[in-house]
C-alpha cells in the first residue's frame, strides 16, 4: 500500500494552475486572430481572445465573466475539456511549428480567481411567473438552470443522487477535477436561486408536465455496459464507473486496488480506470482490447498518458472467461488470441466497455419537453453537455415568453 503522501502527490492536478506571472506571459503570446479558430472549436463558443486580453490586462474578473457568460461550467471545462482536439487544437500557432496558447490554463486562471474569491458574476431576472424542471443534476442539466434563473423562470432540478454535478461529481478522473471543486461551481449556480431536490429520481415526464410548464432532461447515460462472459460476476470484478466513483468519494487509501489489475476496453473511460488503478499502487495495470491499437477509441493524448504512468496494453485479446481461485476470486482472464487461448494472471478485472441508455421515457415530440447532454449526444465531453443546456435554455425561453 502506498504511503498517503504519494497517494497525494499521484492524484495531484495533472496540468497545476498557472502563477500570475506566468498568466500574464503567456496571454501576451496570443495573437487574438480576428476570426478566432479556437472559439469556432470551442462547443460553448467561448470568445476566447476577448477572455484572454482581459488577463493580459489583468482583469481576471472580466476574464472570468467572458468565459462564464458562454460556459456556465468553465470552471470543470478548464480542467477536463480534451482542448487537444478543441480549442488549443484550432490553434493557429500550431501551423507555425509552435506550441498553442494554454487556453484551458488561462480559463482556469480567470474562473479559479472567481471561485476563490467567491464573487457573484451573475443575477436571477426579474420573475417570469413560469416554472422548469429539470431532471438530472449534471453538466447539462445545470447549465440550462443558470440561463433559465437569469432570464427570470422558476427553477426545480430532480437528482437522484445524494449530490449534484453528475459526472463532474462523481466520474472524472481525480487528477483532473475534484469533487469539491465540481460542487463549489455547481454552488454558483445553485446560489442563483436554484431549487434542487436530491435523492429524487423522477419516473414519468408526464406527471412534471402537469405542474410545469416546461421540462428539460439531461438524466446523463447509464451504468457501465455488462461484459456477458462467465465469471463476470466474481469477486474482484468491479465496472469502471463503480471504481472511479468510490475512487473520488472516500478517502484515496479506501478505495481497493489489486496488485495485478486487467481493465477491459480502450475508450477514454477505460484510460481513467487504468491509470487510477496503477495511480492506486496496483503492480501491473493492463489494457485488454480485442482490436488492435489503431482502434482504439480513446484520445491520443490518453493513451500516451497511460503509457507514461506505465500502464501495460494487449491488443487483439478478445475476453472469453473470467477464471476463479478456490475462494471464489479472480485470479486470471482468458483471452483469445490469434495465436489461440492464453491466460492473463491478474486480481481485479475493470470492466469499461462503455454506458448503457437511461430507462426514463421521453415524450420526445411534446413541444414542453427539451434534451441536452449524454442522454441527448449519446455521450460527449462537458463542454458539449454544457452547450447543449444553455441551447435549450433559450429554446426554452423563447417557448415560454412567445407562447
Ligand atoms: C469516466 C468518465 C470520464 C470522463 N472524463 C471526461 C473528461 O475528462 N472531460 C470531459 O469533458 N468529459 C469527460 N467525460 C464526459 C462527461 O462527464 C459527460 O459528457 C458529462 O458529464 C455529461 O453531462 P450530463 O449532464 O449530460 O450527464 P451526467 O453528468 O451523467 O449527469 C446526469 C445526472 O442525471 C441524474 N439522473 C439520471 N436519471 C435521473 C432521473 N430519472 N431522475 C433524476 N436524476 C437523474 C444522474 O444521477 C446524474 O447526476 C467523462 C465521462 C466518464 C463516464
Ligand atoms: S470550454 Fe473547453 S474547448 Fe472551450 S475554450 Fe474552454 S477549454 Fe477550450
Amino acid at each position: 500500500m502506498l504511503s498517503d503522501e504519494q497517494l497525494e502527490r499521484n492524484f495531484a492536478d495533472i496540468a497545476p494552475p498557472l502563477t500570475n506571472d506566468a498568466a500574464l506571459l503567456e496571454a501576451n503570446q496570443c495573437l487574438f486572430c480576428h476570426d478566432a479558430p479556437c472559439t469556432i472549436a470551442c462547443p460553448t463558443h467561448i470568445d476566447v481572445p476577448a477572455f484572454i486580453k482581459k488577463i493580459a490586462s489583468g482583469n481576471r474578473r472580466g476574464s472570468a465573466r467572458v468565459i462564464l457568460d458562454a460556459n456556465p461550467f468553465g470552471h470543470s471545462c478548464a480542467r477536463a475539456c480534451p482542448v487537444e482536439v478543441l480549442c488549443e487544437g484550432a490553434c493557429v500557432l500550431n501551423d507555425r511549428d509552435d506550441k498553442p496558447i494554454k487556453i484551458a490554463l488561462l480559463q482556469r486562471h480567470a474562473t479559479d480567481y472567481v471561485l476563490e474569491k467567491k464573487l457573484k458574476l451573475f443575477e436571477p431576472g426579474a420573475p417570469t411567473g413560469k416554472r422548469v424542471a429539470i431532471v438530472g443534476a449534471g453538466p447539462a442539466g445545470l447549465s440550462c438552470a443558470r440561463d433559465l434563473r437569469v432570464m427570470g423562470h422558476a427553477v426545480t432540478v430532480f437528482e437522484s443522487r445524494a449530490q449534484p454535478g453528475g459526472l463532474n461529481t462523481y466520474g472524472i478522473a481525480e487528477y483532473k477535477l475534484k469533487a469539491d471543486v465540481a460542487l463549489a461551481e455547481v454552488q454558483d449556480i445553485l446560489d442563483l436561486g436554484v431549487e434542487l431536490q436530491t435523492g429524487v429520481t423522477v419516473e414519468s415526464i408526464d406527471t412534471l408536465l402537469t405542474q410545469y410548464d416546461a421540462v428539460f432532461v439531461g438524466v446523463g447515460l447509464g451504468r457501465t455496459k455488462q461484459l456477458g462472459i462467465p465469471g463476470d460476476d466474481l469477486r474482484g470484478v468491479i465496472d469502471a464507473l463503480s471504481f472511479i466513483e468510490h475512487l473520488k468519494t472516500h478517502p484515496y487509501r479506501e478505495t481497493g486496488v489489486g496488485k495485478h489489475v486487467v481493465v477491459i476496453g480502450a475508450g477514454n473511460t477505460a484510460i481513467d480506470a487504468v491509470t487510477q488503478a496503477k495511480r492506486l499502487g496496483a503492480a501491473t495495470a493492463t489494457i485488454v482490447y480485442r482490436r488492435g491499437e489503431a482502434d482504439m477509441p480513446c484520445y491520443h493524448y490518453e493513451y500516451e498518458l497511460a503509457k507514461r504512468d506505465g500502464c501495460g496494453f494487449r491488443f487483439n485479446a478478445a475476453p472469453q472467461r473470467i477464471i476463479a481461485n478456490g475462494s471464489g476470486a479472480v485470479r486470471g482472464i482468458e483471452v483469445r488470441t490469434s495465436s489461440g487461448n492464453e491466460t492473463i494472471p491478474c486480481d481485479m478485472v475493470i470492466v469499461a466497455i462503455g454506458q448503457g441508455e437511461r430507462g426514463l421515457v421521453v415524450p420526445r415530440h411534446d413541444p414542453r419537453v427539451f434534451t441536452g447532454g449524454d442522454c441527448a449526444n449519446g455521450g460527449a465531453e462537458i463542454v458539449n453537455a454544457a452547450a447543449e443546456g444553455v441551447a435549450a435554455a433559450k429554446r426554452i425561453h423563447e417557448r415560454l415568453t412567445n407562447g
